[in-house]
């Protein structure tokens, strides 16, 4: 089976370059960089959330990005949490970004930074730039100021107050910081051009008032910076090379790049500027973001589904959340590998969900310990095996692993196996067990089926079976066969265990696609979590730790929650993905 490191559907991917991760765009672009000895041979990137979510799926790609093109050039890459909207931020989502980011493998070491830390420079510059003519204080409420700002084809209207003075200006931009004026009654904007075709470059606006509470500067500011304005100085400010966004920033790099210019020209130069060797200034480079099919990746609506209680929180396992990853059990290798494989677009596409799942698998493939559970149990009993008396049978712990040797599991007269694995009158196609019919038990022996004893309403209550002792260890010494085996568990020895079931938390592949009047609220998969609570594992299940991944044979992969009662033996597993491969099957039949 080939890994899918190659998007069919994207001829815009390079592929492989040394050291197994892939070439990219940006890569061409930071070598060249290199070899010119631009930026004195250094390489800065920066990965700048914005503390309002938790980080998901699409961030992890950036995060691949900004921290593996560091990595590979021997460059350092910043965590930067861009938090200007102190209304709709929070302490508790930068702890869970970083976390999340450590989980994926990545290390910002001393270059931990915030968006915060610059509001004074910030401010200063601001002043600067209102005595120098380029910034002005605009009383239009902000209805106002959109309005004015006009389309694409009509030029935008001056606002009434663009003519202020200087010495006006900064008498009302010292007011508004000292908290004089209530909320959205004025704002600075920058003086540029109504009639600029980019409509971020008819004056923006660069503060706002607002009196919040911010995490991280308290009750400092009564007013913030607009993430236009503190966005792209936080970069020049932190030195940052390759400032490499997605691509709905494309038409704000020339408002960035105005930002610095007017800086530089009145003297202005950050003090850790990268190169002593003249003026410098980041360079944006914008990439497609990241869509996968049956899936929504915007922090609004991933929000309006926790706080709606669509699901269970933001690491519920079926959000596209890094958490919710976390806690249905991929691992951060596949997850890396997913990021890595696909490449980097400059054109938007949605990519298949089982694309990431296909790494999933491959990865837990070689890393998961196989157990046996049975989801459904019925009960048989082994008439001709003696009461009381208990088997212990090896079994193989990983066949993809022989390092990870075996284990024993306890063999005994009462067992469960899957009612799905019987059928009292099986069509032709039906290998499994049925009256009379002769199957394996994994690592165990041959049963066969001698008796289907029935409840009051006819429902199938417990088999009657008999073994043949020769099969132990699953092989007959006469060389005879049977087409099936089945897992199973010894009813005595079996834990109990909750298990979830997960699928597509949405109906439709594009759930954001949707007639007018409906959301992707309308959507909702009703049966995106089914709960067994009536499952059966083997004892060594419960020496799962949480987080930890095991393979039930044949039903998939099941990641232990941090739901269950350890000390109570009480286990509750997620399940990570099936065994089936569906992204191997579409790539089969696109002929690859
Ligand atoms: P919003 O601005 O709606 O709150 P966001 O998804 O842009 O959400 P940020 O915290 O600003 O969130 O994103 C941090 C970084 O992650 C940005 O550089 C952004 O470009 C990148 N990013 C966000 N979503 C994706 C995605 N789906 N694919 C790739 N990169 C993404
Ligand atoms: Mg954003």
């Amino acid at each position: 089976m080939n890994a899918p490191d190659h998007n069919p559907s994207n001829n815009e991917t390079t592929p492989t370059s040394g050291g197994g991760r892939l070439a990219n765009f940006i890569d061409e672009v930071v070598e060249q960089d290199l070899s010119s000895h631009k930026h004195g041979g250094k390489i800065v990137t920066r990965f700048p959330p914005e503390p309002n979510g938790y980080l998901h799926i699409g961030h992890a790609k950036s995060i691949c990005l900004n921290f593996g093109t560091a990595l590979k050039h021997h460059g350092v890459c910043h965590l930067r949490m861009d938090d200007t909207n102190p209304t709709k931020e929070e302490q508790h989502y930068i702890d869970m970004i970083q976390r999340d980011v450590r989980w994926l493998g990545f290390d910002w070491s001393e270059h931990e930074y915030h968006a915060s830390d610059y509001f004074d420079a910030l401010y200063d510059w601001a002043t600067k730039l209102i005595e120098a003519g380029r910034a002005y204080v605009c009383d239009l409420p902000p209805e106002e100021v959109s309005k004015s700002r006009g389309t694409l084809t009509t030029p935008g209207r001056e606002s009434p107050f663009r003519g202020r003075t200087a010495q006006e200006n900064l008498d009302l931009f010292t007011r508004m910081r000292n908290g004089e004026f209530p909320d959205g009654s004025r704002t600075l904007r920058a003086k540029i051009d109504m009639a600029a075709p980019n409509l971020n470059l008819r004056d923006p606006v660069m503060y706002r008032i607002l009196h919040a509470k911010h995490p991280r500067t308290g009750d400092k500011w009564a007013i913030y910076p607009m993430y236009d304005w503190a966005h792209g100085q936080s970069d020049w400010i932190e030195g940052v090379t390759h400032s490499i966004c997605t691509l709905e920033f494309e038409d704000h790099k020339p408002l960035y790049e105005w930002y610095i210019d007017q800086l530089q020209a009145i003297g202005v130069q950050p003090q850790r500027a990268i190169s002593k060797a003249g003026p410098y200034r980041p360079r944006q480079y914008e990439f497609a973001r990241l869509n996968l099919t049956y899936t929504v990746m915007s922090k609004r609506k991933l929000l309006e589904l926790v706080r709606d209680k669509h699901v269970h929180g933001w690491d519920d396992p079926r959000m596209p959340t890094i958490s919710g990853m976390r806690r249905r059990g991929y691992p951060p290798s596949a997850i890396r590998g997913f990021c890595d494989g696909i490449g980097v677009a400059r054109r938007e596409n949605t990519l298949d969900i089982s694309r990431l799942q296909f790494h999933v698998r491959e990865e837990l493939n070689k890393t998961a310990p196989r157990r046996m559970a049975v989801l459904d149990p019925l009960r048989v009993v082994i008439t001709n095996y003696p009461e009381g008396q208990t088997d212990e049978l090896d079994a193989v712990n990983n066949p993809e692993n022989p390092a990870a040797g075996s284990r024993k599991v306890p063999f005994a007269r009462e067992l469960f196996i899957e009612r799905e694995d019987f059928m009292e009158d099986p069509p032709r196609k039906f290998f499994r067990l049925a009256p009379g019919r002769e199957v394996r038990l994994r690592y165990a022996y041959f049963i066969t089926c001698q008796e289907v004893v029935k409840d009051a309403s006819g429902g199938i209550q417990q088999l009657n079976c008999t073994y043949d002792p020769a099969t132990r260890g699953g092989d007959a010494p006469d060389g005879r066969k049977v087409k099936a085996t089945l897992h199973w568990v010894s009813a005595e020895h079996a834990l109990d265990a909750e298990v979830r079931l997960y699928d597509h938390l949405f109906t439709k592949e594009d759930p954001e696609d949707q007639p007018e009047g409906k959301t992707y609220l309308d959507v909702l998969n009703p049966d995106s979590l089914k709960v067994v609570t009536h499952a059966k594992t083997e004892p060594s299940a419960a020496n799962t730790s949480v987080g930890e991944v095991l393979q039930f044979e044949r039903l998939g992969y099941f990641a232990l929650d941090p739901d269950s009662d350890t000390a109570a033996k009480k286990p509750v597993f997620n399940r990570t993905v099936t065994l089936k491969d569906t992204w191997a099957k579409v790539q089969a039949k696109a002929g690859d």
